[in-house]
């Protein structure tokens, strides 16, 4: 933090990367991470088993339904939605604790939990949603990525299309045809939004001393 009472402080934002499972998401959003360090990723609670490779409180704290229960009576969700046959959701403090500190959160959530951001807190939501390039692609990365069983993978495949009918919901389209534009397009975006007068704090103090000279 600046000590500076007359320095331009920013408003941390909520940055919602959606898109349909297979679009390319979670490879944006590692990447927006790895190279930007005022945004950290907000780590959801779900009750979908774990799949390889995915760790407890890094990828998502795995729960059982129980457990989820007692957090939405609770009310210790942000958000939370029944995604395919899982519940999953968004614990509240730790976000409000980072923007409070000035820092951005990245969330990769559906649109129903974009929907309960923006009627929270709509000034300090951006969001993105990311559209695959053709749905043979789409089934061909759904395929390739093999996490899943292909039940599970057509089950996808045909909510794809539902989840599509939302982008109409979200401020930003970015259509996936290349991770690394994509990245840097998702990137602009943020670096713009942080430039949004509105979310700069103390800008008449630091604009009445540059006309007094300092
Ligand atoms: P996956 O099981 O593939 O990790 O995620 C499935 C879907 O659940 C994705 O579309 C993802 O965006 C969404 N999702 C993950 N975490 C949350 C969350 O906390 N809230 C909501 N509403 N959706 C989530």
């Amino acid at each position: 933090m600046n000590d500076d009472p007359y320095a331009v402080r920013r408003r941390g934002l909520m940055f919602v990367l959606s898109s349909p499972s297979g679009a390319g998401k979670t490879t944006i959003s590692r990447e927006i991470l790895a190279q930007d360090e005022a945004i950290t990723m907000s780590v959801s609670a779900t009750t979908r088993p774990k799949r390889p490779g995915e760790r407890d409180g890094v990828d998502y704290e795995f729960m059982d339904v129980t457990s989820f229960n007692l957090m939405v009576n609770r009310r210790e969700f942000l958000e939370y939605a029944k995604v395919f046959d899982n519940y999953y959701g968004t614990p509240a403090a730790p976000v409000e604790a980072l923007l409070a500190q000035g820092r951005d959160v990245l969330f990769d959530i559906d649109w129903q939990g974009t929907q309960q951001v923006a009627e929270q807190a709509r000034d300090d939501l951006v969001s993105v949603f990311i559209l695959p390039p053709s749905m043979r692609e789409l089934e061909r990365r759904l395929t390739t990525r093999a996490q899943d069983s292909a039940r599970v993978v057509a089950s996808r495949m045909a909510k794809a299309s539902d989840e599509m009918t939302h982008y109409a919901e979200y401020d930003y389209i970015i259509i996936n045809n290349n991770v690394e534009d994509s990245v840097a397009e998702a990137h602009a975006i943020l670096k713009a939004e942080r430039l949004r007068r509105d979310r700069q704090i103390g800008l008449g103090e630091f604009v009445k001393g540059l006309r007094q000279g300092g």
